[in-house]
């Protein structure tokens, strides 16, 4: 049969989703409304943070295992080396593998804001947290016989706090590649050439592992600058005074929107292979962005059916 479509003949875009675990009962709620809503568009998977200071390791499991046991979608765990001593995330490891869990996002977390420093022996880089998943990874697939675990990292299309240079930056992605990384996510960006730049420089230094830009719906100044002082990355100047001046809630939706729009088409251009949404757990301005972009997306029935409920053995 031949396909008309030209969305169709595109390759296809993966599609994911960051949320964070609930802080109250009422957010728990809405947020099971989000879950709701992401669902019907047939992510590849959503993302769950994770406290650095490890304080919501219980909310942040909980939710993890009830989107495996309740719903279709296909969770990624974030985990931080900050918070937890190397006993505990080896725990934290085989727990969420029991459940069904079959992606880690490993990351070092951020230090305490007090400047104090992490127990003695806490591991130290991310890259620490990824040899110790691989360990305990296969201590336990012979019990579990499971496919391999995903390990994705974090990527920086600006160059990291704390690191001397962005040349600094694509070394150590190069390292965690090493490590046994499988795909990496960005940090949030708002200038359209910036992952387009991380993707030429991480490829000239030989990291051929997917970088997966996040993306962040750009309708809210409070947040994109919380973000901001957050991560350390700049706002666009020029957005945050269009946002600003704009007269209506409507009207800063339409600008933020479609500057969000502009910065994930400029990273599919570029040849980003999928698109994680930050949604700060609702899914209005998420669900406006995957509106307008129309991701080529595999037909359903192309897809593997998402990871519930997988047998001992690993088939559905
Ligand atoms: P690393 O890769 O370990 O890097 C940390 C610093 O050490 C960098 O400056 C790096 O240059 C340097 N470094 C690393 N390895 C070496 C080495 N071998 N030698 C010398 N220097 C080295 N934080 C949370 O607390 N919870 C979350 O759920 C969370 N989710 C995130 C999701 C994404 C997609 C991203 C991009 C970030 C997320 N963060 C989260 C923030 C992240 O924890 C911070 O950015 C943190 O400061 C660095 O984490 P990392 O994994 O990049 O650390």
């Amino acid at each position: 049969i031949e396909s008309h479509s030209t969305l169709s003949d595109a390759a296809p875009v993966a599609l994911s989703y960051e949320l964070f675990p609930p802080r109250s009962p009422a957010a728990a709620e809405s947020l099971w409304t989000t879950i709701g809503e992401l669902e019907s568009t047939d992510p590849d998977y959503v993302s769950v943070t994770y406290g650095a200071s490890g304080s919501n390791r219980s909310t942040a499991v909980e939710l993890i295992y009830r989107l495996v046991q309740e719903t279709t979608l296909r969770p990624l765990a974030h985990l931080t080396c900050v918070g937890n001593s190397p006993q505990e995330l080896a725990e934290i490891i085989a727990e969420l593998l029991d459940v069904g869990v079959r992606g880690i996002l490993a990351l070092r977390g951020d230090m305490p804001k007090d400047g104090g420093t992490p127990p003695e022996g806490s591991l130290r880089y991310a890259q620490d947290l990824i040899d110790l998943i691989r360990r305990v990874e296969q201590r336990r697939s012979a019990l579990l016989c499971a496919g391999k675990v995903a390990v994705g990292v974090a990527a920086y299309p600006t160059r990291h706090p704390e690191s001397p240079s962005e040349a600094h930056d694509i070394e150590v992605l190069l390292a965690k590649q090493r490590s046994g990384a499988d795909f990496a996510i960005t940090q949030v960006f708002f200038h359209t050439g910036q992952y387009a730049d991380l993707l030429t420089r991480a490829r000239r230094a030989g990291v051929t592992i997917p970088i997966i830009p996040g993306v962040m719906p750009l309708t809210s100044i409070r947040r994109v600058t919380r973000l901001g002082e957050l991560t350390g990355v700049e706002p666009d100047t020029g957005l945050m005074d269009r946002l600003a001046a704009a007269d209506s809630d409507a009207e800063r939706a339409r600008i933020g929107v479609g500057a969000t729009v502009d910065l994930a088409n400029a990273a599919l251009d570029a040849g980003a292979p999928g698109i994680h949404l930050y949604t700060f757990n609702e899914h209005a301005s998420a669900l406006e962005v995957l509106d307008k972009l129309a991701l080529p997306r595999p037909r359903r029935a192309d897809r593997r059916p998402a990871g519930r409920r997988v047998s001992a053995s690993g088939h559905q």
